[in-house]
């Protein structure tokens, strides 16, 4: 599962543990990514402390791992050098489900070399507030495995704007990022 986490959020853990609990995953594997495509370098967290979140709320779950492959890996990340070289650590001897959310899949199309990713990968979208699946492309309808999760309209844009206006942002997220937030204090104005 791949995403900006800025901050991880219970939208993400949720989404993930259903995955892994429906398709009988043997691991989910949370990926930070160092530089979003659709996104300015300047408009997100430091990669240590994206990183360094995603740890904390994975932590208590023994299922959850994190890798650093895409904030070692220089310039933009893109999924598909992400997915081949998973595949190529675990010798080609793994399926890999990649998650998202519907607004992610939705803009697949979009992505660095989508046709030879989908190939590689099974992909699953979970349903998000607000964006609808049905308007996906029917070459992807196909192929795709859609979850219906329990809407939860959380997302990191709106934490961060919680924070930044001095909102409570209590149980949206684990408790311990939360925490490392304020410590730090990230997104106080952003
Ligand atoms: P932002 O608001 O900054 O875009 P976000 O909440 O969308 O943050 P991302 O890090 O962009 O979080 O998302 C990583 C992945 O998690 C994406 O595939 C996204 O679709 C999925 N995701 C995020 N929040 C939810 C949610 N509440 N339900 C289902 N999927 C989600
Ligand atoms: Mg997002």
């Amino acid at each position: 599962m791949g995403g900006v986490f800025d901050p991880i959020h219970c939208g993400h853990l949720f989404t993930a543990e259903e995955a892994r609990v429906e398709f009988k995953l043997d691991k989910v594997i949370f990926v930070p990514c160092r530089q979003p495509a659709h996104k300015r370098e300047n408009d997100i967290s430091a990669p240590e402390d994206r990183y360094l979140m995603t740890v904390l709320a994975t932590s208590n779950n023994q299922f959850f791992e994190v890798s650093k492959v895409e904030l070692n890996r220089p310039g933009l990340s893109y999924s598909i050098d992400t997915v081949k070289e998973f595949l190529k650590k675990y010798n080609h001897r793994v399926k890999i489900f990649f998650i998202t959310g519907a607004d992610a899949f939705l803009e697949v199309d979009s992505w660095y070399k989508s046709e030879e990713l989908i190939k590689l990968c099974q992909f699953v979208a979970a349903t998000r507030p607000g964006y609808d699946l049905n308007k996906l492309d029917e070459k992807f309808k196909k192929i795709i495995k859609i979850m219906e999760i329990p809407a939860l309209s959380i997302s990191s844009t709106d934490i961060r704007r919680r924070v930044r206006e001095g909102k409570n942002i209590k149980y949206l997220l684990p408790q311990e990022v939360e925490e490392y937030i304020y410590k730090k204090g990230l997104y106080r104005k952003m």
